[in-house]
């Protein structure tokens, strides 16, 4: 919901009963709070929690990068002949270990088995997931009422390999082709997330905007082609955000340091607090005036690092200050670091992750960056908002269906969004930001009251996922 006042207690969805409770096993390559690089892990941290609110029975499989503190042995060992040593082998080896984990694992006590259960495999990663479910069980005639559904996080990653790599999955031979996808310019290759598109009963996007971009040329990367022949069982699914974790009211990062909790009623004061601390923190000079952009994120192509870049010039002939975080490709890890060293009157560029650090600088900063070249959902614009900070967006994808651009002939809205990815569009947008954000302040503030009491909990989300998978169940 981005479109009105957080709806009453009555109108949150009732926990499911009866014969509907499914037993879920979700399957992921990381799950929030221990093992994280970017949204996958959070929904994977999140989503099962608001199944399980619902009154479902739901499992996450993920693998053990190290030893948890809070993690406990289940006493289950199983072999798997996989071979080899890449991100492949250890995929094979997860997704093998997933589908049978409803006969080997108790959960509350029982397995699963085979009753009203579904897997959700996200990403390539466990696309191989519904594949062996099907090859393994279903076309042997086991596992009749089971059902598997793929998300998708991100389509620029598939697990592309040479056809060769076929072999080590261990599949009988006639589910080659599912694999095999022809390339434009010549040759083919083997692509473990076709396989699990075309495998897997029910299909979900992180957005309504990227269920759409996926079918196009420049979003599918290659699969386009393949989810328009299957946009039949496809569904886009705007993510929640974990109501405890980023909530500014309970944040635990901000406890400390000069930070404060706030909520919307002391929203003015509680976030002139937290802008002062991370001022402070920084090293920034501490001014309630100055606008203050942040930007969080993977330091990748993706999120148009390049474009504030580009903007740099601008930015620095105005009287703002900005703070970047993120890891990722080298040549951006030293942009930013120059950034900073050509501008420590103004600019923080923190090459690193740090979870406190992300928490703070969303409730900190006036003004959050998203150049985004494509983003399937995005999180950051939503935390954002739960802040009272102002996103200012490209609008593609998830970000597209959340921030509506500020009117300022009604006053509605909840940021700013440009349409081309181009320096003039991003500062034409961020320049009217900054300029409400100065001269305008009641607009200022109704954005982000708006921003922060829409309901972005995961209870709607997973009411529609829950939609889904019943969908799955009653289609063969
Ligand atoms: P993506 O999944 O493409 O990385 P999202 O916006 O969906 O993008 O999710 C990014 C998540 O990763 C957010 O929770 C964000 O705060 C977190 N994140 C990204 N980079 C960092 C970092 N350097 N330090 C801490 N958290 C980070």
């Amino acid at each position: 919901r981005t479109d009105a006042a957080a709806p009453s207690a009555a109108e949150k969805p009732p926990p499911l009963a009866g014969p509907n409770v499914m037993n879920v096993i979700v399957v992921a390559a990381e799950c929030a709070p221990w093992s994280k690089t970017g949204g996958l892990g959070d929904v994977v941290g999140a989503l099962p929690k608001a199944l399980a609110r619902r009154g479902h029975r739901v499992m996450v499989v993920a693998p053990r990068y190290s030893n948890y503190a809070e993690a406990w042995e289940t006493g289950v060992r199983r072999i798997y002949n996989v071979g080899g040593q890449d991100v492949l082998t250890r995929m094979i080896l997860l997704s093998k270990a997933a589908v049978e984990t409803p006969w080997h694992v108790p959960c509350g006590g029982v397995c699963y088995g085979d009753g009203n259960l579904v897997f959700i495999a996200n990403d390539w990663h466990t696309a191989l997931v519904p594949v062996y479910l099907q090859a393994y069980y279903r076309d042997n005639g086991y596992m009749d009422f089971t059902r598997s559904v793929l998300v998708i996080h991100n389509m620029a990653h598939q697990g592309r390999g040479p056809l060769a790599d076929y072999h080590r999955l261990g599949l009988p031979g006639h589910y080659i082709d599912k694999f095999r996808l022809f390339d434009p310019l010549g040759g083919e290759h083997n692509n473990i997330f076709m396989a699990g598109l075309i495998t897997a009963h029910r299909i979900v996007t992180v957005s309504h905007g990227y269920a759409w971009e996926v079918q196009t040329p420049e979003g599918g990367w290659g699969l386009d082609g393949v989810l328009r022949d299957h946009n039949w069982k496809l569904r886009g699914v705007v993510n929640g955000i974990d109501d405890k974790e980023w909530n500014p009211e309970l944040d635990v990062h901000l406890k400390s340091d000069g930070y404060t909790n706030y909520n919307l009623h002391s929203l003015d004061t509680g976030k002139a607090a937290c802008k002062a601390a991370l001022q402070r923190e920084l090293g920034l000079p501490v001014r309630a005036d100055v606008p203050l952009l942040g930007f969080i994120g993977r330091l990748d192509h993706q999120k148009g690092i390049d474009i504030i870049g580009q903007a740099m010039p601008w930015m620095m002939d105005q009287d703002i200050q900005l703070v970047m975080l993120g890891t990722g490709r080298k040549d951006y890890e030293d942009m930013l670091r120059h950034f900073e060293g050509s501008h420590r009157d103004k600019v923080r560029g923190w090459v690193g992750f740090s979870v406190t650090t992300s928490h703070r600088i969303t409730a900190g900063v006036d003004i959050l960056l998203m150049p985004s070249r494509f983003e399937p959902c995005g999180l950051n614009q939503l935390y954002a908002m739960r802040y009272g900070t102002v996103p200012v967006v490209h609008a593609v994808g998830g970000l597209k269906d959340t921030v509506q651009s500020f009117n300022p002939f009604n006053e509605s809205g909840l940021g700013w969004t440009f349409e081309t990815l181009h320096v003039d569009a991003f500062i034409h947008a961020l320049g009217n930001a900054i300029w409400t954000y100065r001269d305008f302040k009641s607009s200022w503030k109704g954005i982000q009251q708006r921003g922060m009491s829409q309901d972005l909990s995961w209870d709607h989300a997973a009411q529609q996922y829950e939609e889904v998978l019943l969908a799955a169940k009653y289609t063969w």
